[in-house]
């Protein structure tokens, strides 16, 4: 079969290996598409997201759908021919972690596409079978492959406990942070506000019912900080969702709030440190949530999308052949032709 190989920064090459052995419990799932988070552009760009580093040629990827061909000892032979999403994260299923249900922080978890377990960017992806989500035809691949970062949101609204009528800042109005927007209208009466540098997503969250919309340009943070508590009225945000990973947004992130607030982080930082007034937190009584991941979450979006509540597929603009995958990451990298999810078709090789 032919794989995608992060043969080292920058540079994506294809080679061809043995279809992966099947073991119990597992499926072999034909790739059809995989969507470019932003933690693979900081693999692709840097090697590295946080303390992960890549050592030697490497296949990243995890926002995939695929159709199941084969199964191994002990799965249902019903999954054969299904369409299924990819739940990426693999727990031990035996830590206490896992069995109190925090798998998503599980000590030993895998992933698809983080070193030691290889991505979704090949033609087959051997997976546990119990980690796939059959989809119902209605839901479309592009949907599917955005359905991994709208799991993650969900999870980051779960933490920070989002209430009818609150006051509400996204700080970043990327994949995350439309995500977020995405599952904020389901609830009523919100005031919803998003920051963004880019006025094409600024149009999107607009588009999609954000109250009001800021671009901060070069105002300093304090200026950003004061636009954003004005515009939510009433000592500023209930609750903030940081969907950038920037230094503005994660300092802003606290300043923005109003006391009692909480804060969803899901934005990874580049140099892997956050900078906030300890003194604003403290004052303000802030409850601060450090988003790992999805928890439990694919399912309950899946199910938002059969009843025609939830549409992920918006969020996908480009769709790339698989020869094109260099330019599908330089596209995402350098946010160009206004891109925001980008899809790449292992299909057409
Ligand atoms: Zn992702
Ligand atoms: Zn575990």
């Amino acid at each position: 079969m032919r794989r995608i190989v992060l043969e080292s920064p920058g540079k994506l090459v294809v080679d061809e290996v043995d279809v992966p052995e099947l073991g119990p419990g597992q499926a072999l799932v034909r790739i059809a598409k995989v969507g470019i988070c932003g933690s693979d552009m900081h693999l692709f760009r840097l090697g590295r997201i946080g303390e992960i580093r890549i050592e030697g040629p490497f296949v990243i990827g995890h926002e995939c759908v695929g159709v199941v061909e084969e199964v191994g000892h002990g799965v249902s032979r019903e999954l054969t021919g299904a369409r299924v999403a990819v739940e990426p994260a693999i727990p031990c299923g035996r830590c206490r972690w896992c069995l109190t249900g925090a798998v998503n922080v599980c000590p030993t978890i895998g992933f698809l596409g983080l070193p030691p377990t290889p991505g979704a960017f090949q033609e087959y992806l051997v997976h546990p079978a119990h980690l796939l989500e059959p989809l119902a035809d209605g839901i479309s691949d592009a949907a599917a492959v955005a359905l991994e970062p709208m799991a993650i949101a969900m999870n980051a609204v779960k933490l920070v406990k989002v209430k009818p009528g609150q006051r509400v800042a996204i700080l970043g109005t990327g994949v995350m942070g439309t995500c977020v927007l995405a599952l904020l209208s389901l609830y009523r009466g919100l005031r919803v506000v998003c920051v963004d540098l880019m006025a094409d997503r600024l149009e999107r969250a607009k588009a999609m019912g954000a109250d009001a919309v800021i671009q901060p340009g070069d105002a300093a943070d304090e200026e950003v900080a004061e636009r954003i508590r004005s515009a939510l009225g009433a000592h500023g945000a209930d609750v903030v969702f940081e969907c950038a990973g920037a230094p503005q947004t994660l300092w802003n992130m606290c300043e923005v709030c109003a006391p009692g607030a909480h804060v969803a982080v899901i934005g990874s930082s580049h140099d892997d440190r956050v900078i906030f007034s300890s003194g604003t937190t403290r004052r303000k009584g802030l409850t601060m949530r450090f988003v790992r991941r999805s928890l439990h979450t694919l399912a309950p979006c899946i199910e938002l999308c059969e009843r025609g509540l939830l549409s992920p597929e918006d969020l996908v603009t480009h769709t790339f052949g698989a020869g094109d995958i260099e330019k599908a990451f330089e596209t995402v990298g350098s946010y160009a032709d206004g891109v925001l999810k980008a899809l790449v078709d292992m299909a057409s090789w």
